[in-house]
């Protein structure tokens, strides 16, 4: 992972685009304010970075160029995934291209997993630095699919994305799903997300 000279919490993130097979990198040559140039570069790797994590490209179901949506780990509804940048920085930090990129992505794809649960409504959150409650210091929207009834109070979906709210967590039971799921379970969501988008 390479650190980009010119933001210091910026850092290029390597990326499969499985709807086309190949990996790409992408790399920001100056100021995160102005738009530079954006290349795009195989990459031998198979794997995504998510924050300090390493992402299985089983776990990932749709990238464009600047943005890759993946499942979650523990997520707190069904569909309940996470739509990231390629570059790990603050929201303030991405550039006009991967500002657009990314929410209209989001739109795609919550657009897909909302009629894919059967749901009626979409939640779009972002936690952006550690104080908003970001757990994982990576640009990532949450993207989950709402039904009727899901909460009892709906803005409860905002405790229950952040982590640190262990005790309403236990309140509203979400205990089991937001267990750590296996890397199988994982992958099967992922596989049939992708068939959204062929
Ligand atoms: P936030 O607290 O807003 O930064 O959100 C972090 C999200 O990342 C939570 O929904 C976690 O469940 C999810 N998460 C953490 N680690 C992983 C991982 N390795 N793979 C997939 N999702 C993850």
């Amino acid at each position: 992972m390479l650190k980009l000279l010119s933001s210091p919490h910026c850092f290029i993130t390597p990326l499969l685009n499985p709807s086309r097979g190949r990996l790409h990198s992408i790399a920001r040559a100056s100021s995160s304010f102005t738009q530079t140039s954006v290349r795009s570069t195989k990459m031998d790797s198979e794997s995504y970075m998510f924050g300090p994590y390493k992402i299985d490209s089983k776990e990932v179901f749709y990238s464009t160029r600047l943005s890759y949506a993946l499942v979650n780990l523990r997520p707190v509804v069904p569909g309940h995934i996470l739509l990231s940048a390629h570059l790990n920085c603050r929201f303030v930090d991405l550039t006009a291209d991967e500002t657009s990129d990314i929410w209209l992505t989001a739109q795609k794809v919550g657009q897909q997993l909302e009629s894919y649960h059967k749901a009626s409504s979409l939640t779009f959150a972002i936690q952006d630095g550690p104080q908003a409650g970001q757990t994982v210091p990576h640009v990532h929207i949450h993207i989950l699919p709402r039904k009727s009834g899901d909460f009892e109070k709906n803005d409860e979906i905002y405790d229950a994305i952040d982590e640190k709210e262990k005790e309403l967590n236990q309140k509203l039971d979400l205990d089991k799903e937001k267990k750590d799921r296996t890397m199988e379970e994982m992958a099967e969501e992922a596989a049939n997300y992708r068939k959204l988008f062929i």
